[in-house]
């Protein structure tokens, strides 16, 4: 059971995203224990007709019985709230879009390395898999036919041995490249952050190239989105530097929790 917060965030235009997770993974209600936090533990609890009832440190309602947990201020985990909610979904779903297309790569990768020796084979396992692929790649709006990768394959199907392994040694490298950004997103690592917003760079001027050599809705599209996720990393990840970088991040991370919200209202 579980009422309203005595104090509600009436200007909390993230709330839906927070009752959202602690619909899935549960409220995180707790008590602090340890000297110096009786005000904070004050805060935090309340005595209703039915018992006691914890704040929920992610979206700050009042919920009845035991706290989930309970420790020394240092042992709560960070709690991602608000903005901090929605950024995750965004770089997670980028981030497995990026995995996806990373192991698909060295799928291709494993196929031409395969069959490298037997050039006649290659050509007909590509017609072969091509439409399994395509469709497969199709299910997250990639367009094989229009893909770079795909027609370097093409090419390569009529090259020689020696180039057909460096076009191998490419497409593992590039696979691994998008790897290293799917995992690097989804664990929200800095390190991540940063890589993402380098190499996707670092792949915008081929972008460019492709659809000036010959433009596709998909290519634009492409482009666009990878443009606009190294604009969104950047902003805001506050990547480089940028809007006062990592320790700017860090306290608009902290003017959003609520047990600092509530420990600085606590010294008051
Ligand atoms: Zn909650």
């Amino acid at each position: 059971m579980m009422f309203t917060a005595t104090k509600p965030h009436p200007g909390n235009p993230f709330k839906r995203w927070e009752l959202r997770v602690c619909a899935t993974k549960g409220h995180l209600t707790y008590r602090p224990t340890g000297p110096g936090t009786t005000k904070l533990r004050d805060r935090l609890n309340t005595t209703t007709a039915h018992g006691e009832a914890w704040r929920c440190l992610r979206c700050g309602d009042f919920v009845l019985g035991a706290p989930v947990i309970s420790g020394p201020l240092a042992s709560v985990p960070h709690i991602a709230r608000g903005k901090a909610i929605r950024q995750a979904f965004i770089l997670r779903l980028l981030g497995a879009e990026r995995f996806l297309r990373g192991v698909g790569l060295l799928l291709i990768a494993y196929a031409i390395e395969q069959f490298s020796d037997e050039k006649g084979s290659l050509q007909h396992l590509f017609d072969q898999n091509f439409p399994a692929i395509q469709s497969a790649a199709a299910g997250f709006n990639y367009d094989v036919n229009s893909s770079a990768i795909v027609s370097l394959i093409h090419k390569s199907l009529a090259i020689s041995g020696s180039t057909l392994i460096w076009v191998t040694v490419g497409v593992v490298v590039y696979g691994l490249i998008e790897i290293t950004e799917g995992v690097g997103l989804w664990l929200m690592q800095r390190w991540g952050e940063y890589f993402a917003a380098v190499a996707t760079s670092g792949f915008i001027p081929f972008e460019i190239y492709e659809v000036i050599v010959g433009a596709t809705t998909i290519k634009v599209a492409a482009l666009v989105v990878n443009i606009a996720a190294v604009i969104y990393l950047v902003y805001t990840k506050r990547l480089f530097g940028f809007r006062g970088g990592a320790k700017a991040y860090e306290a608009e991370l902290r003017s959003e929790a609520i047990l600092d919200v509530e420990l600085a209202a606590g010294t008051v």
